[in-house]
């Protein structure tokens, strides 16, 4: 196990900055997950970690050892991708094993250790198949269970599940916290999918545009988020964000008229005039009879069981809202609503 620094730390490529002044300290036995936009270079850290990409500037520390120049297989990391990458001619068994045998672990060692970590995979009945043989999952099972028979200091995890199907990977993200609480290697995972963030992080790094936004644990950026960028990436539905013109006792928002609670209006310093940019998330958005509130129209309603999401329109806006209602709601496209919006609860942004 050991902790992982990376200290401002630049990938150019050409005249692309992938990544620039990357800066963090995980502490030993972490997990913490990097999301963000495709293209805001999560791979790009992943791959400088794992000895896959040279930096151009800045140190990466694993452990004490500043391992700029040591080359990937002298790192003692385990990766594990979104296609599994398995030997095909080989057994699960083999495969589990290969890693050992590499480094000329003895016989009945690796015996014992694909033993134990097939019983934590639940690969048990399944060590003498091949590949193809297996489930998309039990692949992916496989090539975890790979990763761990190494028994790394560290694991390096680039969307495992992305190609699982929506049951599997439920299931597969459980079986991984399990199994990072039981070894407590130290782990940077790779993501897009929001759930995986939120349950699987003791800490978030947003990153955009090669930069890093906040880092912070899942609740924290969900409640405190530094920017707007973050505000809208984190959280499914995202946030709303409203355009607004401050007027000290209410917002303008496209002509309509939201009124401002005192005990909000003393809490906000902006001046009279001020364009802003208002977020609100979907939950601390209501539907009410009061018919002075907001107007919206609906757009588009989704039933998701014990919830609905309604999209929703400001009249002559291209502005679609995001609105949780119960499930029991009938809603139709077309339906005018009047939408209270909880202001404790808001965030203002720059307008841009
Ligand atoms: P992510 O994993 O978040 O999708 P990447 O780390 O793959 O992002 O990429 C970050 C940026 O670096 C992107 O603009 C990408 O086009 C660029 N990039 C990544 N690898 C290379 C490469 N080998 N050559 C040129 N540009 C690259």
């Amino acid at each position: 196990m050991a902790t992982v620094q990376l200290d401002q730390v630049n990938r150019k490529f050409n005249q692309v900055t992938a990544i620039e002044d990357i800066t963090f300290k995980i502490p030993d036995g972490e997990f913490w997950v990097l999301v963000g936009p495709s293209g805001c270079g999560k791979s790009t850290i992943l791959r400088s970690v794992a000895g896959l990409e040279t930096v151009t500037s800045g140190q990466v520390f694993i452990g004490d050892r500043l391992v700029n120049d040591v080359p990937a297989r002298q790192r003692d990391v385990a990766m594990v991708f979104q296609n599994y990458a398995l030997y095909p001619h080989m057994s699960v068994r083999e495969n589990i094993a290969f890693g050992l045998e590499m480094r000329k672990v003895d016989r009945n060692m690796i015996q014992e250790r694909v033993l134990t970590v097939a019983r934590s995979l639940s690969l048990e009945h399944l060590l003498d198949r091949k590949p193809k043989q297996l489930s998309g999952g039990q692949q992916q099972r496989v090539a975890l269970g790979r990763a761990i028979a190494r028994q790394p200091q560290l694991f390096l995890m680039d969307e495992p599940l992305s190609n699982l199907d929506a049951q599997l990977r439920d299931d597969t993200r459980a079986e991984l916290k399990q199994l990072h609480q039981q070894l407590g290697i130290t782990t940077i995972y790779v993501t897009h999918d929001q759930i995986e963030a939120m349950t699987l992080a003791d800490k978030i790094v947003v990153l955009n545009r090669g930069r890093i936004q906040q880092i912070g644990d899942p609740q924290t950026v969900y409640a405190s988020p530094a920017n707007e960028m973050v505000a809208t990436f984190v959280g499914n539905p995202p946030m709303n964000i409203l355009a607004a013109i401050y007027k000290g006792e209410n917002f303008d928002i496209n002509g309509q008229i939201l009124a401002i609670p005192s005990d909000v209006q003393t809490k906000l310093n902006l001046n009279p005039g001020q364009n802003v940019n208002l977020g609100i998330r979907p939950e601390h958005i209501h539907i009410t009879p009061d018919l002075s509130s907001l107007v919206v129209e609906v757009k588009v309603v989704e039933p998701l069981g014990r919830e609905t999401l309604i999209r929703a329109s400001l009249p002559s806006s291209s502005t679609l809202l995001n609105i949780q209602v119960p499930g029991g709601m009938r809603l139709h496209p077309g339906e005018k609503l009047n939408l209270q919006l909880d202001l404790s609860q808001l965030f203002i942004f720059d307008h841009n």
